[in-house]
Order: structure tokens, then C-alpha cells, then sequence
């Protein structure tokens, strides 16, 4: 049986994500905020060096996010340290820590979970925009430096998605605008974004590496 590890499984897309592979076969590692605090630096170095001396991780999805907005005239330091911290180097930390089990296994399958907005942008979106077009950059770096280990490194960028990160920064008037802009008018379930993380996590995935798969009902067409 293989094993994913998934962040920020405890509800959302996350939570979709681990349901979608543990009803494939998968063993699913969800560590809690209590046992992997993204936030925290040393918190990521001590459930890293737990994951490189012990448990075999094959598959790793880097899903966990966070998004205060801010115009870019007040941006503060902290919020954007802190999209930083757990949006790209706490994602960029967990990728060094498995890559070299799946290296010696060589089988591996790595998708972070990006966004529409790493893509194009909108209102109050800097820092988040800033962070998800790094971890885009950073994916199709590591399929270059791991696909010769057998090692398949995407991102999956999500356009707007039913989950508390949404209703919290839209309102429920935002949300109706929202829909006539996406072709097909409607937010994405959160299992129609872990349906897809599973088939790129998966055996039938033998070619897909360094993609930024935009997953986002057509938003980005317009
Ligand atoms: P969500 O509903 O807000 O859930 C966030 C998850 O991340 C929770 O499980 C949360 O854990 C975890 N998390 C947050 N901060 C953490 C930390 N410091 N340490 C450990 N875990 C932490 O988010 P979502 O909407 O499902 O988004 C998941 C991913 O998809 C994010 O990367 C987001 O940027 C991306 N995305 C979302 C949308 C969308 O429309 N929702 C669109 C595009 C991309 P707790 O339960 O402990 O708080």
C-alpha cells in the first residue's frame, strides 16, 4: 500500500483530497496543526526529520494555504511573512524531505496546490499571487532536478473552490458576481479538484511533470 501525505487535511480541498486517495487504496498521513504547524519554522524541522528517518511517503500533496488580502499600498510584513512561511517554504522544506525516499524507491509523485490567482491576479491579491506564482516556478524546477528519479512534480491551480478560504474572503454578493465569470457558472466542489490530484498522484500519471494545471470551470478563458 502506498502513503500520502497531505497538509491541511482537516477540511476543504485538503480533506476532499484525502478522501479521494484513501478510497483509492492510499495510506493517508494528515498530520494535525498540533503535529505540523506550518507557521512555525522549527515545528516543519522537527515533522521533517521525523518523515526522513522514519515513514515512507510516496506521495506528497503540498495543499495547505493561507490568504490575508491586502492592497499592495498596505501590505504589512507579517502577513507576508507568513504566506511565505506556509505557502511556499514550508511546502519547499516537506519536498526536500521526501525526495530522497521516493529517490531511492524511484517512484514519487509531488502536487502542490496553487491557484488561478499564481496565474493571473485581482484586488488584494499581492501576496497571495506572489506566493502561489513561486510555488509554480519552484514545481517545474524540482520535475526538471527529480523526474530523473522517477520522481513527477506538479501544481494544480484551482480557480474559485466551495470551501471556508472562499466564503471568508468573498462575500455572499462577491460569490454571485463571481459565477457569471466563470464559464461554467458555478464553484468547483472540492472533490472535483481531488479527483484530479489523485489521477496525478496515481500509476496511470506516466508523463505529466512540471505542469501548473489550471482546474478553474474555464475563469481564466475570459
Ligand atoms: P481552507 O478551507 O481554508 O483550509 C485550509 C487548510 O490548511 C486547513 O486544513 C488548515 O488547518 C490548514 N492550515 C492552514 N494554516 C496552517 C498551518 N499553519 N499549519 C498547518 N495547516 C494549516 O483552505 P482551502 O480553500 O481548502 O484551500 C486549500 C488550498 O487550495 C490552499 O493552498 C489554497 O490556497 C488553495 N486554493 C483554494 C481555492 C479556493 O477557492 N478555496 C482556490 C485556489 C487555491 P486547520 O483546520 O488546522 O486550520
Amino acid at each position: 500500500m502506498r502513503t500520502a501525505l497531505v497538509t491541511g487535511a482537516s477540511r476543504g480541498i485538503g480533506k476532499a483530497i484525502a478522501s479521494e486517495l484513501a478510497a483509492g487504496g492510499w495510506k493517508i498521513l494528515a498530520p494535525s496543526r498540533a503535529e505540523l504547524d506550518l507557521l512555525a519554522p522549527e515545528s516543519v524541522e522537527r515533522f521533517c526529520a521525523g518523515i526522513r528517518g522514519a515513514a515512507a511517503v510516496d506521495a506528497l500533496i503540498n495543499n495547505a494555504g493561507i490568504n490575508m488580502l491586502n492592497l499592495v499600498t498596505d501590505l504589512q510584513d507579517d502577513d507576508w511573512a507568513a504566506m511565505l512561511q506556509v505557502n511556499v517554504t514550508a511546502p519547499r522544506k516537506l519536498i526536500q524531505a521526501v525526495a530522497g525516499g521516493m529517490t531511492s524507491r524511484h517512484w514519487g509523485r509531488i502536487v502542490n496546490i496553487s491557484s488561478v490567482f499564481g496565474i493571473v491576479s485581482r484586488a488584494g491579491r499581492a501576496a497571495y499571487s506572489t506566493t502561489k506564482a513561486a510555488i509554480n516556478g519552484f514545481t517545474r524546477t524540482a520535475a526538471i532536478e527529480l523526474g530523473p528519479e522517477g520522481i513527477l512534480v506538479n501544481a494544480v491551480c484551482p480557480g474559485y473552490v466551495e470551501t471556508d478560504l472562499t466564503y471568508i474572503n468573498n462575500s455572499p454578493a462577491d460569490i454571485d458576481a463571481i459565477k457569471q465569470t466563470i464559464p461554467l457558472r458555478r464553484l468547483a466542489a472540492p472533490n472535483e479538484i481531488a479527483r484530479l490530484v489523485a489521477f496525478l498522484c496515481s500509476d496511470a500519471n506516466t508523463y505529466l511533470t512540471g505542469q501548473t494545471v489550471i482546474a478553474d470551470g474555464g475563469f481564466t478563458c475570459l
